[in-house]
């Protein structure tokens, strides 16, 4: 087995990389589940791995809330605080109810997990829909800092490069649509 470094431009204190499997053999003892149930076992752990994934998504942008928030507070522009401006309200208050809304929404499937319950389709929409609008919070955050957020001197454009990488990591928007979908279609085709 061989890995080939991918150098990524958030997560820094993840390592990234291509894994080779050349020339390995494995023996029966090595297996884990039963035999063709594979996808299934990867499927099932891709909900868990979506809802912890949004769980960091929902601390990234809460940590880029409060910093924006409170440079909203300190940066005085045309003879005031900048959050005395009402478009920097809006966004502060779109921020607040992303955010709340993600972790709502992440506290409900976790609390469906913990009783057992199937959340197939609760875990993609989450990862599509909490991914995505805590993105959007980071790059809120980022157009209230405006060119001081575009340099490293404040960590909101850390936080804004992690996020990204989220939208990809445990499966693309894309895929979480094509998995909400049809399940959609089902739950409402005799309604
Ligand atoms: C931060 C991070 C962590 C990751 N961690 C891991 C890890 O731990 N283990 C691991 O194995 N991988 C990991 N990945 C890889 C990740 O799972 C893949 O990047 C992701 O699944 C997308 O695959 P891809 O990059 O090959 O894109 P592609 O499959 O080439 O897709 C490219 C684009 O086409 C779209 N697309 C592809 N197929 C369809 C379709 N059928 N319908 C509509 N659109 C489609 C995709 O949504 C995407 O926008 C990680 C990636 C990131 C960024």
């Amino acid at each position: 087995m061989s890995t080939a470094p991918l150098h990524k431009i958030g997560q820094q204190c993840i390592p990234f990389c291509e894994v080779y499997f050349d020339d390995v053999v494995l023996t029966e003892d090595q297996r884990m589940g039963e035999p063709g149930k594979g996808f299934m076992m990867l499927m099932k752990n891709f909900e868990v791995e979506r809802a912890y994934i949004v769980a960091e998504q929902v601390g990234l942008a809460q940590a880029a809330l409060e910093d924006a928030a409170k440079y909203a507070n300190q940066r005085i522009a045309f003879g005031k605080p900048l959050y005395k401006q009402e478009m920097i309200q809006e966004l502060l208050t779109d921020m607040e109810i992303k955010v709340q809304t993600t972790r709502q929404l992440l506290y409900k499937t976790l609390w469906m997990m913990d009783n057992d319950q199937p959340v197939q389709l609760e875990s993609a929409m989450l990862k599509r829909y909490g991914c995505k609008e805590c993105f959007n919070v980071i790059d809120m955050a980022l157009q209230i800092y405006a060119g001081l957020g575009y340099t490293t001197e404040v960590r909101v454009g850390r936080l804004w490069a992690d996020a990204r990488g989220n939208m990809f990591g445990g499966g693309t928007h894309e895929i979480m649509a094509y998995i909400c979908g049809r399940q959609v279609a089902k739950k409402y085709a005799d309604a």
